[in-house]
């Protein structure tokens, strides 16, 4: 049976003519090769990113939709004004036109309520997956490589949960997408949009930022498929190379590796990907568009035995940590909930928790530590306690399936970091025990990271 695979084209990817003839020569060689082809597609880079600026704009002065809506014709028709194929070009033309017709509406809409509320600020941000398709399908069939773009309402992608961080319903995309894509995959390259889909009220919802990998994720699961994630890296890194010039590229990740790499801010692929291959325990690869022979990194099921202890270090540059100390916090077996219940209302997620007797440690992202202090500040009424924070840190995460079970990295982490000088603000070795997370001040970030590395990598 011919092999399927999903190829996840990144944003980061689409930003030049050149890039989209990269993707055409790759899709086309697999076609040669009789391999069955699934495109999940992100928006053309930087487009999700002015969509939100958009809004903002668009929000203040109705004056601004005009410009606004010509930019981001500008910005795709740019490309298809390559297309060689008039009709091609023509119809494209006419399905983008009509599509950006429709988002200037809602744009109008935000700028005469003057309000943005999480329903439209999803659906807005959704057009950019609405509109890279109907390009690359456009660089597809000029170069006569047959396929066809099918949107999520048509496809029948369906979600649940919240906006701007939902997830898939799978039972009904699967039955929705094996009855009207497969049939379709005999003859075409089938594109689908990554990053949103459609709930049970047909509220257009997003993944999350960087959401197109957990739609290849998923689809790849629908279709027992091979996942490609095309990238302009080949992969992981065991840590930053510009802070670690030594660095290297990882050759395999499990599943639980990626995931924490992912959570602490190594952007390669969007850790909710891991679930739903998880699931059928496929592998994902990532592919660098710039050397597409070169292998990337691999993400599967844990069937390989590594000798590395620590596989990788990343980091969450930009933290805050709060402390709440009270002495009455021993015999008060709430206390916890509450400050975790009193932060969860405002969404604020933690990272990293630590707790002694009578003080409990914990951080956010930077941006969040004011709306963090002022949800706590009912906490008084609850038990008396002392609420410090601290700013201008970072967390450092060493990564590794090694880690479970061996004895003595905690000693030779911290003594290389003492041996820097660096002073370690927080300790969490985390219940997955691949990953020992620390927190410290984020002047000594990258002499941390290069410490770190020095002792367990290279
Ligand atoms: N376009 C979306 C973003 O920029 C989704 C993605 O690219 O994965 O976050
Ligand atoms: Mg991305």
């Amino acid at each position: 049976m011919a092999k399927t695979v999903v190829l996840k084209i990144g944003g980061g990817v689409l930003k030049d003519k050149s890039s989209f003839d990269r993707v055409v020569k790759i899709v086309a060689q697999k076609k040669a090769n009789g391999e069955k082809q699934i495109i999940v597609i992100s928006a053309l880079y930087g487009v999700t990113d002015f969509l939100i600026e958009s809004m903002g704009k668009c929000k203040q002065d109705h004056k601004q939709v005009e410009g606004i809506i010509n930019s981001l014709k500008k910005m795709h028709k740019d490309y298809l004004a390559f297309i060689g194929n008039a009709d091609i070009r023509k119809k494209a033309e006419f399905v983008l036109d009509d599509k950006i017709s429709l988002l200037e509406k809602f744009l109008y809409g935000i700028s005469y309520l003057k309000e943005i509320s999480p329903r439209s600020r999803d659906l807005v941000q959704s057009f950019g997956e609405r509109l890279s398709p109907i390009v690359l399908e456009a660089f597809l069939l000029d170069n006569k490589v047959p396929a066809e773009f099918i949107d999520a309402e048509e496809a029948g992608i369906k979600c649940h949960g919240q906006f701007e961080n939902a997830l898939v319903d799978l039972p009904r995309t699967e039955k929705n997408l094996l009855s009207k894509a497969k049939p379709l995959l005999a003859q075409k390259v089938l594109l689908l949009p990554g990053y949103y889909g459609i709930d049970d009220s047909n509220d257009v919802k997003t993944f999350g930022r960087g959401g197109t990998d957990y739609s290849a994720g998923f689809i790849a699961n629908i279709f027992d498929a091979e996942l490609e994630i095309w990238k302009d890296v080949s992969g992981f890194m065991t840590a930053d190379p510009k802070v670690v010039p030594a660095a290297k590229q990882i050759d395999f990740l499990n599943y639980e590796e990626a995931e924490e790499l992912g959570y602490l801010g190594a952007k390669i692929l969007h850790p909710k990907t891991i679930a739903p291959m998880r699931l059928k325990g496929l592998y994902a690869e990532v592919k660098n568009i710039f050397a597409p022979e070169v292998k990337g990194t691999l993400i599967g099921p844990d069937k390989h035995k590594s000798d590395e202890v620590v596989k990788s270090i990343a980091c969450t540059k930009d933290i805050a940590a709060i402390t709440v100390k009270s002495s009455s916090m021993v015999n008060n077996p709430g206390f916890a909930s509450e400050i975790f219940s009193l932060l969860s209302e405002k969404e604020i997620a933690v990272d990293m928790i630590a707790t002694s007797e009578i003080a409990i440690s914990f951080t956010v992202e930077a941006k969040n530590l004011p709306l963090a202090l002022d949800a706590l500040k009912t906490l008084e009424n609850f038990c008396p306690c002392e609420i410090t924070s601290t700013k201008e840190l970072s967390l450092v995460g060493a990564i590794g399936q090694g880690l479970r079970g061996s004895p003595g990295i905690a000693g030779r982490l911290f003594s290389a970091l003492g041996k820097e000088n660096i002073s370690v603000e927080l300790i969490a070795q985390s219940a997955s025990e691949i990953n020992v997370s620390f927190v410290v001040k984020k002047n000594d970030l990258e002499k941390a990271i290069r410490a770190v590395h020095k002792e367990f990598i290279a």
